[in-house]
């Protein structure tokens, strides 16, 4: 297979595939000139892939804040989510089309290399470094997709105000924010012909009026996939019941913006009430256990919401580690650590095939695609599994539960976005080149932002 970039299946078959329908044993997956499965008929060895499972869609990610990794660690630098945010916005400054481009690159193909197929790209560096609007922006991240074949859903997104009653600060306002919600209208529709949704910053970086506004903007596009930050931070909470008499959740539900196309991000402190109000409405929550942790967020209660059927995804955040497999064992351990008990989020198969089946359905109401899934008509968005010591081929719920307590990206053999190999095995080299370019800039960028926090 070396030296066949891009390479197109048209069959791939497997020892065990993971299905709408639980695991199949001894299957040859069609796949059609569009990148959709055709069918699942017998198969028999030799085997294309051991275990395949349905690659994971990224309900959330900012390609850009990749670049933060391993900066604002030191005592003092950035010790809660607020002066992290200050240190963000320095980075963000910084970023012009052309480190946009190279950062989404880089995140993207890490993406893929996890085992993420897709991503909802939540966007808000909509602006160049001149201040002036226009699509340069956004562009570079339709292009890194395209580089790397990671299937994109970009979510260009509404933010007016610095705070509940705060101005926007320089950064905000000459980078992220559009004067009008026509104005912002205006911006998204210039970008047609990219598969689109449409978000709110939060609720405190936009007024109930605007998001009512905004809401029916993202309901007359496409999918029309809704996408907001919610109750991340315990401060965010208390403002709102504050300034509205509700937390976040109630406050959109009372705007008719909790239905099946929100995407509530974090929810981590929200209320018990409204945890059940985004059950009781088919809403889609979104987790990002890593994210949540190194910005000191804190654990969302996922045994109940998943107790009570509730939708969920994963998403890579801020991209300082990206990795599908770690995300959901962080997101069992969390609880473990909270409540002293193991296997708190298992069903009868384990935890593995229940963590990974439920982030990616609930992965693919995120990115509004027909992926998360392995059945006919859904694209073949495919993980090959494959590591001799960690699967062991006897029962393969006992083998994603080695996968995800055990895992990384090393037991990753194979990628496929529609069908054709993303990541892996006989993937073109352009990776490697563009990784030590992107080393130099994250080093540039690095440099910028630590000299910055010693001169205050
Ligand atoms: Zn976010």
């Amino acid at each position: 297979m070396s030296g066949t970039p891009h390479l197109k299946l048209r069959r791939l078959s497997c020892r065990y595939v993971l299905t709408s329908r639980g695991w199949l044993r001894d299957q040859s997956i069609g796949i059609d000139e569009t990148g959709r499965i055709t069918d699942l008929i017998p198969g028999q060895p030799p085997w294309d892939g051991f275990i395949v499972i349905p690659g994971m869609p990224n309900a959330h990610s900012h390609a850009f804040q990749r670049a933060l990794t391993g900066v604002g660690e030191r005592v003092a630098d950035a010790q809660s989510f607020w002066s992290w945010r200050s240190l963000m916005y320095r980075l963000a400054a910084s970023i012009g089309p052309e480190e946009m481009e190279l950062l989404a690159t880089l995140a993207c193909f890490d993406m893929l290399r996890s085992g993420f197929t897709s991503v909802a790209e939540f966007f808000y560096l909509h602006h160049g470094p001149d201040g002036r609007s226009g699509v340069a922006m956004a562009q570079a991240v339709v292009r890194a997709a395209d580089r790397t074949g990671i299937r994109l859903r970009l979510v260009p997104v509404y933010y007016e105000r610095g705070g509940f009653e705060e101005a926007l600060d320089p950064v905000q306002k000459k980078r992220f924010a559009h004067a009008t919600v026509e104005a912002f209208e205006d911006y998204v529709r210039a970008l047609d012909g990219v598969p689109l949704g449409v978000g709110a910053h939060s609720i405190r970086a936009v007024s109930p009026s605007s998001l009512e506004r905004v809401g029916a903007f993202a309901e007359s596009l496409g999918e029309g996939l809704f996408h907001i930050h919610v109750a991340e931070q315990e401060r965010e909470v208390e403002q709102s019941h504050r300034a509205y008499g509700v937390g976040p959740i109630r406050l959109l539900d009372q705007l008719g913006l909790v239905t099946p196309h929100l995407q509530a991000v974090h929810g981590t402190h929200a209320d018990p009430e409204e945890r059940r109000l985004l059950v009781e409405r088919g809403a889609n929550l979104v987790l990002c256990p890593i994210t949540e942790a190194y910005l000191a967020d804190g654990i969302f209660p996922a045994v109940e919401y998943l107790a009570q059927g509730g939708s969920w995804a994963v998403g890579t955040d801020a991209n300082v580690a990206i990795d599908a497999i770690s995300e959901l064992r962080l997101l069992e351990y969390g609880q473990r650590l909270s409540s002293g008990r193991r296997s708190n989020l298992a069903d009868r198969s384990g935890i593995g095939t229940r963590l990974w089946q439920g982030a990616a359905l609930g992965g693919a109401r995120a990115v509004g695609f027909p992926v998360g899934v392995i059945e006919s008509g859904a694209y073949a968005d495919l993980v090959m599994l494959e590591d001799p010591c960690l699967l062991t081929g006897g029962d393969p719920d006992l083998d994603l539960d080695a996968f995800l307590i055990g895992g990384s990206c090393a037991t990753i053999a194979r990628v496929y976005v529609g069908g054709t190999l993303r990541s892996g095995s006989g993937r073109s080299t352009d990776e490697a080149v563009l990784r030590t370019e992107a080393g130099h800039l994250m080093a540039r960028l690095r440099e910028r932002m630590v000299s910055r926090i010693g001169s205050g």
